[in-house]
């Protein structure tokens, strides 16, 4: 049985102190619920300090970024090996920031992918379609190219230890959400697309929501079938909102 699972992504916000405060008030906050069930995906220069505030309480950590290498010259990038180093459990591949900002193509990610469960990370593979592609009828065709880029890369069994986030890149930062029923639409064909290669690994696979996710939205998101949560960026930084969503997001 899939669990549900919300995974804030801080983004490149955060300084020592406030972190300490976010952390204090989201540790209390969830005190009770179900070990792992709450993730945050920190900035790298705070994996430590986070590591510190967060190990033996409920709450796990990641980081929003890996590099597919697993060492070499490649001045100012993270290997997954690093991110083990700070006991990271998660690390997101293919944000949608990642590919439109920085340009990594499908193929980086699922090698991004493949680099991160080596060194034993659950990646939470974004997927998502921009507004124009919606309007202009490829979303399936974009998420299926996302998504076969890591099954043709790492097997449709890798899967088994991955999680997936749909993303609606018009939905990201900007205030519109995608309807419980728009994302459930997408959340299902993204498992039916999964199940034609392996019925089992679709049914366990978690599939996250992402696209300003609130405090007043998450209940009705995470209600529907194939909706197990969701990737939060803006609202995981404010304490109080983030708890209502880990508190949505309880099985
Ligand atoms: C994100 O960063 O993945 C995200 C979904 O952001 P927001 O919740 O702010 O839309």
């Amino acid at each position: 049985m899939r669990k549900k699972l919300v995974a804030g992504n801080w983004k490149m916000h955060g300084s020592l102190v406030q972190n300490k405060e976010l952390l204090d008030a989201v540790i209390t906050g969830t005190a009770g619920m179900r070990k792992g069930s709450c993730v945050v995906c920190v900035p790298y220069p705070y994996l430590s300090s986070v590591q510190s505030m967060l190990e033996n309480t409920q709450i796990a950590w990641g980081a929003q970024n890996v590099n597919q290498f697993s060492k070499g010259a490649y001045t100012g990038e993270v290997s997954a090996e690093m991110l083990k180093d700070f006991d990271c459990q998660y690390v997101i591949v293919g944000h949608s920031e990642r590919r439109s900002l920085f340009g990594e193509d499908s193929h980086t990610v699922s090698l991004k992918f493949t680099a991160s469960q080596n060194s034993g990370l659950m990646p939470i593979l974004c997927v998502g379609e921009t507004l124009q592609q919606r309007e202009t009828g490829a979303m399936e065709k974009v998420i299926a190219e996302q998504l076969d880029a890591v099954i043709d890369q790492a097997g449709v069994a890798s899967l088994s230890k991955a999680v997936i986030a749909y993303e609606p890149v018009w939905a990201i930062g900007t205030g519109k959400t995608a309807s419980p029923q728009q994302a459930q639409e997408v959340h299902a064909l993204i498992r039916g697309s999964i199940a034609r290669h392996d019925e089992g690994v679709a049914a366990d696979l978690t599939i996250l929501y992402g696209g300003s996710v609130k405090a007043n939205n998450a209940a009705e998101l995470f209600a529907m079938p194939d909706i197990d949560g969701g990737l939060i960026g803006g609202a995981s930084l404010i304490a109080e909102d983030f708890v209502a969503i880990c508190r949505a997001g309880q099985d």
